[in-house]
């Protein structure tokens, strides 16, 4: 008998010694020993460490593979989705009401698995992956192109001028989160107090990363609907300057989305997206004349003051520029 045929068996034995077992969703009992199984083959090959146990505190998510099942000539699968009333069907589970932001009117692809998990604010999360038709390979004849500064003080700066700054939700939320965070600092650890701030500042968390998903999302949409080639940087130690922890880990997973939403998007829509390398020194460099002044390297100086043309141009904008040229070369490198 091999591994996966004795696990299975294995899980029937295991369902008659613990009968709580069968209230669980049955594939995630093989699949969590099938994960047992790989862990201890990694360790007796010396390519991991002894597994370590974890106790049912440990994490907070599970994931269920999609199973179809053919009878007559419709077919049926473990988890189902139903769109038009807002609700999901997972293994043995009934029909449970989900709320999604992105309100989605039609499912078009074949449900593959589905996570489950608590955030630590309580709620529950579903994200179901679906394999969807391959998308084309078209890319559209670029008649535009684009390039973007992330910075700290302004989310982001485009080569045409418009600025997109954090908006006000997420403000408010960083804002008291901090104040929470002060708060939660001067409690005595693990009363009473201490553990209802902590679950104060666990939902604020998860309002904070909608708000900025939802925000996202937004940005990402119109600057990949607007434009047919977009240029960013490479994400360096350049934008990640920042004195507070807390605000610097919200910047970074800002920036972190921001690119890889456009990414994607731009390939679903059969744009452009090019990266240029995080060496190129696009806050030094005049973008009228290309003069480079190393003195730009330094954060605090906000407007670009050219000793060469006399170009006067703000930072982010002059760097967004000079992204956008250098997109530009790689456009033509490699596609032209
Ligand atoms: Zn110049």
């Amino acid at each position: 008998m091999n591994a996966k045929a004795y696990i299975s068996h294995y899980v029937n034995y295991l369902k008659q010694e613990y009968p709580f077992l069968t209230e669980a969703d049955s594939i995630i009992i093989r699949k969590t020993l099938f994960n047992l199984e790989d862990a201890f083959k990694r360790y007796f090959n010396k390519q991991g460490g002894y597994p370590n146990y974890k106790n049912k505190f440990s994490k907070n998510s599970y994931n269920t593979s999609a199973v179809y099942r053919k009878y007559k000539t419709k077919e049926y699968c473990n988890i189902e989705i139903d769109l038009k009333n807002k609700q999901i069907k997972l293994p043995k589970l009934k029909w449970v009401n989900i709320k999604g932001y992105r309100n989605l009117k039609e499912k078009n692809g074949r449900i593959i698995n589905a996570t489950i998990s608590r955030e630590p604010n309580g709620k529950y999360y579903v994200s179901v992956v679906f394999e969807i038709p391959s998308i084309s390979n078209n890319y559209v004849i670029p008649k535009n192109i684009i390039g973007l500064d992330l910075g700290i003080k302004k989310l982001i700066t485009l080569s045409d001028g418009t600025i997109v700054d954090n908006n006000k939700y997420i403000l408010k939320y960083e804002k008291r989160i901090k104040r929470l965070q002060k708060s939660l600092a001067r409690k005595v650890k693990k009363s009473k107090n201490y553990y209802k701030c902590k679950h104060q500042l666990a939902i604020l968390y998860g309002k904070l990363k909608n708000a900025r998903n939802y925000y996202l999302h937004k940005i990402t949409k119109q600057i990949t609907d607007n434009n047919d080639i977009i240029v960013t940087e490479k994400l360096n130690t350049k934008n990640m300057l920042q004195n507070n922890k807390l605000s610097k880990n919200i910047q970074d997973a800002s920036f972190y989305e921001i690119i890889r939403q456009l990414q994607y998007k731009a390939k679903n829509k059969g744009k452009y997206f090019h990266q240029i390398d995080t060496y190129y020194p696009s806050t030094q460099t005049c973008s009228v004349c290309g003069n480079i002044d190393a003195k730009y390297k330094n954060l605090n100086e906000r407007v670009y003051k050219c000793c060469n043309c006399n170009n006067r141009m703000d930072r982010d904008l002059n760097a967004s520029i000079n992204i956008m040229f250098e997109g530009l070369k790689i456009h033509f490198n490699n596609f032209a």
